[in-house]
């Protein structure tokens, strides 16, 4: 029996307070992992919130783990004890439909989320099936790794269904969590990308992380005209904008990517699609396979989110933060 230390939730929109729960040694193909670190994501907070109507209290958030393996089930295969893995959004999928077998369990009917059926990793201690803990590569550091299973998934699966390759054109909108990270994997990949973003600071930031152009639009405004054509736009804001002047940005075939969901429609006249025969697409998370493509690209061209570290036990503090938009660019708990 192992007594678990987490943080929780125990009701709608609450502070975290410690709670803690006993657990048995694990079975099957279930592993337990020693919290090292979690990072911070919006999305810990809608659940808190039961934004999404399907919260259960107490919740114990965060889904951005990485830890230790210091228990195995007498099934798991893929790891052992002393590795360092990480966690992100999903914990299970039925690993036998046809979006599982294809590498899309992302896409699974059967999909669960971590923090809303189980308990997340704002804990010393986090179960878990071990067919979602991914390896981290050696050269990328615990204490920026997290974010990387959330964020930097989301972005990077987003980039890659939406036809990203090299070479190409690429925009970001936003460079917050989300949007730094995509300015580094698409420029890092060998495209040339252009942000869009609502202040000169950010602009000069987006350039530092490899952006060669940066359009700056006051909130409010909308886009300029366009003056050079994109493959790719990837949008990771949760606000609406002015859509139909986005897409006149695209070149033929060119897609649209929502990696932030706006609570309202699209408006988006069909005739500016038809004539270029450009595409909108959304995208959730990534399948097991893209998440550890994900990376290893990380790893081999020394992509990491911008930190802002906090103790455990300031968790209340950090969270606070994040819910002001006051992390550059992502927050995450440490030991
Ligand atoms: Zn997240
Ligand atoms: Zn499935």
């Amino acid at each position: 029996m192992r007594t678990v230390n987490a943080y929780a939730a125990y009701e709608k929109s609450a502070n975290l307070d410690p709670y803690q729960f006993d657990v048995t040694p694990v079975e099957g193909h279930n592993c337990t992992i020693r919290v090292l670190a979690c990072g911070i994501c919006h999305s810990d907070i809608h659940v808190i919130d039961n934004d999404w109507g399907m919260s259960e209290y107490p919740v114990i958030p965060g889904h951005e783990v990485i830890g230790e393996v210091v228990e195995i089930g007498s099934e798991v295969t893929n790891l052992k004890v002393g590795d360092r893995v990480g966690v992100g959004w999903q914990a299970s999928s039925c690993l036998q439909c046809r979006d599982c077998l294809s590498g899309n369990e992302n896409l699974c009917d059967e999909n669960k989320p971590l923090i809303i059926d189980s308990k997340g990793g704002f804990a010393d201690y986090l179960i878990v099936d071990s067919r979602f803990a991914f390896h981290i590569p050696a050269g990328i550091e615990t204490k920026v790794a997290g974010p990387l299973l959330c964020a930097g998934i989301t972005v990077y699966s987003g980039l890659r269904y939406g036809g990203m390759t090299s070479g190409q054109e690429i925009g970001i909108i936003g460079i917050g969590g989300l949007g730094h990270l995509a300015v580094q994997f698409a420029s890092k990949l060998g495209n040339r990308v252009t942000v869009f973003t609502t202040s000169e600071d950010k602009a000069q930031f987006a350039r530092e992380m490899g952006a060669q152009d940066a359009i700056v639009i006051p909130k409010g405004s909308n886009p300029p005209e366009p003056d050079r054509k994109l493959d790719i736009l990837l949008s990771t804001v949760p606000v609406s904008l002015d859509w139909a002047a986005y897409i006149e940005y695209l070149d033929s075939d060119g897609t649209l990517v929502m990696a932030g969901v706006p609570d309202e429609p699209l408006t988006i006249p069909l005739l500016s699609l038809l004539v270029k025969r450009r595409r909108v697409m959304s995208s959730p998370i990534g399948g097991r396979a893209m998440m550890m493509e994900m990376l290893s690209i990380a790893d081999r061209f020394g992509i990491a989110p911008i930190v802002e570290t906090f103790p455990f036990d300031r968790v209340n503090e950090a969270m606070d933060k994040v819910r002001e938009n006051q992390i550059r660019f992502r927050a995450v708990l440490t030991r």
